[in-house]
């Protein structure tokens, strides 16, 4: 049997490396695919954690990444050996009723599968399921590893923060979160051309990164960020509240800042429950919105990653081989400390 090298969720805190049987097609619509780019998510440090009671011990992680297509089933038809691929961080199918409505992050036979509920994306090979509706030509204007950044987090910040959230031009947006999401979201968000672009966070790497691709103001998370957003904001708050953060803290922000009218969007992971002030917003006509990703957007967001107009290269801060993965882990585990915003895998 021809093995491979691939990181296991072995169990709580136990990230592996461990030799695996190389994964072979196992449905006429599935790709094997050679990885060559990787990267790590938050998700995978929640899946360690025991937070995601779905992904069992003994799972391949990893959700993102890019390679070349090894083997395809009789009935791909999109994708031919030695084609270059990013996996998309979604399964679909594209006939389910989900698939149809645009909802693919709810595909009856797909859906956040990779790394999750079926090996992923973090061994040399992967097997990925339903590939003409899963996969994505490489484009030519971009780096492969700046590339990866479009197999979850450009997608998930675009559609989940900046559309979920119906960023208008001329609107105020703020986004409490400054991880690759949340940065993720001052690029995407900048095509609607937002009057205001606010970055919360707590890291001062992350405000200062956050400047660099240009929000209008940066506040550090802690108990004066609200009346700061309101200083700025004559007290109105703001028109569009992203949380890319996912704790019970941020969200209660995020409903002190929404303004009479306002949407606030959530797309951060919670692992325990929230309050809802309802007394404080049951009159200001407001929209909360939550989503996981469709991946809808993917094909135009390459296309402007592909001309030039959004750039992710500032988001990859450290490489690691594959060999390496446990440091990549215990770095990208310990981010602020090592001001790692994203990490790349090389295989
Ligand atoms: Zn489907």
């Amino acid at each position: 049997m021809t093995t491979m090298r691939a990181l296991v969720f072995a169990g709580i805190g136990q990230p592996m490396l461990e030799e695996r049987p190389r994964p072979q097609i196992l449905a006429a619509t599935d790709a094997v695919v050679k990885m060559v780019k990787g990267t790590i998510c938050g998700t995978d440090l929640h899946i360690l954690k025991g937070d995601v009671a779905t992904c069992a011990p003994g799972r391949i992680l990893g959700h993102e990444g890019t390679g070349v297509v090894h083997s395809v089933g009789a009935s791909v038809t999109t994708f031919k050996p030695g084609d270059r691929v990013i996996v998309s961080c979604i399964t679909s199918c594209m006939s389910c009723e989900f698939c149809r409505k645009g909802l693919a992050s709810h595909c009856v036979d797909g859906g956040w599968v990779l790394g999750h509920t079926i090996d992923g994306t973090q061994a040399e090979y992967v097997r990925v399921p339903h590939a003409d509706g899963s996969l994505h030509h490489l484009i030519s204007g971009a780096s492969e590893a700046a590339q990866a950044m479009c197999s979850d987090v450009l997608p998930t910040g675009f559609e989940c923060g900046v559309l979920s959230g119906r960023v208008k031009p001329g609107s105020s947006v703020a986004i409490v979160g400054g991880g690759p999401i949340g940065l993720g979201i001052v690029l995407t968000a900048q095509l609607y051309s937002p009057s205001s672009l606010i970055m919360i966070t707590r890291d001062p790497n992350r405000l200062k990164i956050a400047a660099s691709l240009g929000v209008t103001h940066c506040i550090t998370f802690g108990p004066s960020a609200a009346e700061e957003v309101m200083a700025l904001t004559g007290g109105r708050g703001v028109d569009t509240v992203i949380e890319a953060a996912g704790v019970p803290g941020t969200f209660d922000l995020c409903q002190e800042l929404v303004a009479v009218g306002g949407t606030i969007a959530n797309l951060g992971v919670h692992g325990c429950k929230v309050d809802l002030h309802l007394d404080k917003l049951w009159h200001k006509n407001i929209t909360i919105t939550t989503s996981l990703v469709d991946t809808v957007s993917t094909g135009m967001l390459l296309k402007l990653m592909n001309s030039g107009k959004i750039n992710t290269d500032v988001l990859i801060t450290h490489t690691f081989s594959f060999a390496k993965m446990l440091d990549a882990y215990s770095t990208f585990g310990a981010a602020a400390e090592h001001k790692a915003i994203k990490v790349i895998i090389d295989f």
